[in-house]
Order: structure tokens, then sequence, then C-alpha cells
């Protein structure tokens, strides 16, 4: 598989313009966006990651094999964040969700040993009220014991049903990229 970097921007007018579909990944800071999408490719550092939240404000492009991008969306509900650069990351994400023609899947990510967190049910209830379809995914599943996993699935399912992930054994790759082939079928 041949995954690239293209860009990272918060500006749409420098967004891809080639058409390709796009698989979106949405969710709070540092609930591991980037190392799910490192492991979706099998490589360790093709998307950035990092232990300080919220430290970008930029939609980062990835190109898979030529065919599709890997759209990886700045983080929400990093608290510290200053108002003015939350303002600005809600008009770029809903700009981004509700004009992008090409989005195709998108995932939000969730922390399996959090849950549903209030900023996630904010996502949930906009995606649904426009009519956007999203695969949950739970993920650091790995830092739960079997009795957690269960009751954090369990109740992550009250809304939808979950995907667990691990970046660290890779469990769930799988499951997702055969999501994502899914949809490329259909459209
Ligand atoms: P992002 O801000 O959403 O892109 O999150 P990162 O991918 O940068 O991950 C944030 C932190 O969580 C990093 O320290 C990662 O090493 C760690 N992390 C991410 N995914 C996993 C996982 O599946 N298991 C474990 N144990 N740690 C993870």
């Amino acid at each position: 598989m041949k995954a690239e970097f293209v860009k990272s921007t918060n500006s749409p007018g420098q967004f891809p313009a080639d058409g390709l579909p796009e698989v979106a990944f949405l969710g709070r800071s540092n609930v591991g966006k980037s190392s799910l999408i490192n492991a979706l490719v099998g490589q360790r550092r093709l998307a950035f990651t990092s232990n300080t939240p919220g430290r970008t404000q930029s939609i980062n492009f990835y190109r898979i094999d030529g065919k599709l991008y890997f759209v990886d969306l700045p983080g929400y509900g990093y608290a510290r964040a200053p108002i003015a650069a939350k303002n600005e990351w809600a008009e770029l994400i809903e700009h981004y969700l509700q004009e992008r023609s090409t989005l195709s899947v998108k995932y939000m990510n969730m922390d399996a040993r959090r849950g549903w967190m209030e900023k996630d049910l904010d996502l949930k209830m906009w995606l649904e009220s426009r009519n956007h379809p999203y695969i949950v995914i739970a993920s650091k599943i790995d830092k739960l014991n079997q009795q957690e996993e269960r009751q954090s699935l369990q109740a992550i399912r009250q809304y939808a049903e979950p995907l667990p992930f691990s970046a660290l054994s890779g469990r769930g790759v799988r499951e997702i990229w055969q999501a994502i082939t899914k949809t490329q079928q259909r459209s």
C-alpha cells in the first residue's frame, strides 16, 4: 500500500481537487486518530502522533494508493483551547462535513475507557440532524480488561454499535478496512 501525506490546511480552497473519495476521522483530541491512520496503512509515522492535545487546527489529507484520501480532522474537546480557536474549529469542521461532496465514510473515534462524552454527543446530534451516517470506533481497547471491555462496549452501544480498535495490537484494522471497502463498492 502506498500512503502519502498530501497537505495540511485550514482553508477549504486548498482541499484536494482531484475528486477522490474521502474517509474522514473525527474525535476528541488525543483519542488516537493519528495512531489509527498509521495502523490502517501499516506505517509507524505517516500521521504525526503526539501527547499534546489540541496541537493542530488543520485538516490533514493522506492519499492512499492513489485511490482515496484519509482525512484527519482536528480533534475537539480540548478544554484549554481559547474560545476563538474553538469557534474556528467548529466552522472549519462543519464546513468540511457539510460541503465536501467527495466525503464518503465518517469514523467517529472515542476512547473506549470513556465512552460517549459531552462533545461526542454534540457531534453525534449534529451529524444526525443533517443525516450524515457515521461509524463509531472504540479506541485504545487494549487498555481495558475483558470485563471492562464488555461494559464499555455495552455503554457505547446505547447509541451505536462500536468497532473495537487498538493501535497497539492491530485489533479492528481488518474490520475498519472492510467497512471502508464496502462503502467504496457502493459508490
Ligand atoms: P490524536 O490526537 O487523536 O491523533 O491521538 P494520537 O494518535 O496522537 O494518540 C494520543 C496518545 O494515545 C499517544 O500517546 C498514543 O501513543 C496513544 N494511543 C493511541 N492509540 C492507542 C491505542 O490503541 N492503544 C494505546 N494503549 N495507546 C494509544
